[in-house]
């Protein structure tokens, strides 16, 4: 049997190594939730390697390095409310879930499958402050808005502006900006209904398709 746990422990300190982990909070989530319960099952042996991976569908998991980073950028507290656009695997949604215990996760997917994949993945690592809610992201997720953090792991032509509409005051948003082939990780804070953005540099995702993104 493979020491899942051995691999995933030697993952995170590499990538505190290379300064993409760097507060206990993200550190911690990121060993406690077990990757390789959120890749095709006969991907797992390869669900250590820092790289995105596919699921179907077109789609993919991303690499653990990004999840890390954006994980860190989104700088959660205990009870953070989250909305996440693209669940695909439903993996970035767990790190988040365990960076913040008290928080809840609401999750966005459009691909029903994904959505199926992704909440049959959280509940066999016992995750239980995450839903995951079928539709278009691009137009949030009204019912529980505004949210403390945003974050987009699908890349996008433009901010959406239904997203920023859900940002609460003091909020931040984080998603890829750019074509189909590479984007640059956006941040955009909401300071008094102004919103300020920052860039954190280049990044490929899958495009995010829906009214609000690619058509
Ligand atoms: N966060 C995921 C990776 C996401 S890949 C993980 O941890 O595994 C991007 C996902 O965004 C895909 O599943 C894709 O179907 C989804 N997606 C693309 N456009 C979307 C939209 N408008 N609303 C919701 N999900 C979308």
């Amino acid at each position: 049997m493979m020491d899942f746990v051995a691999k995933r422990r030697r993952l995170v300190e590499c990538l505190v190594s290379e300064g993409y982990l760097r507060s206990r909070r993200v550190i911690d989530a990121m060993l406690g939730v077990p990757r390789e319960l959120f890749v095709p099952e006969d991907a797992r042996a390869g669900a250590y390697a820092d790289c995105p991976m596919p699921i179907g569908f077109g789609q993919t998991i991303s690499a653990p390095h990004m999840v890390a980073l954006m994980t860190e950028l989104l700088g959660l507290e205990d009870d953070s409310v989250v909305l996440e656009v693209g669940s695909g695997s439903g993996y970035q949604a767990a790190v988040i879930a365990a960076a913040a215990p008290d928080g809840f996760v609401y999750s966005v997917e459009r691909i029903e499958s994904l959505a199926d994949f992704a909440r049959d993945n959280l509940a066999s690592c016992k995750i239980r402050n995450v839903e995951v809610v079928s539709g278009d992201g691009t137009l949030g997720y009204v019912r529980k808005a505004p949210y403390g953090r945003i974050i987009v792991t699908a890349a996008a032509p433009g901010v959406p502006e239904s997203l920023l509409g859900q940002l609460s005051d003091g909020g931040r948003l984080l998603i890829p900006v750019g074509d189909r082939f590479l984007q640059d990780l956006v941040e955009v804070r909401n300071e008094g209904g102004k919103f300020v953005e920052k860039h954190h540099g280049g990044c490929v995702f899958v495009p995010l398709i829906g009214e609000e993104g690619w058509k």
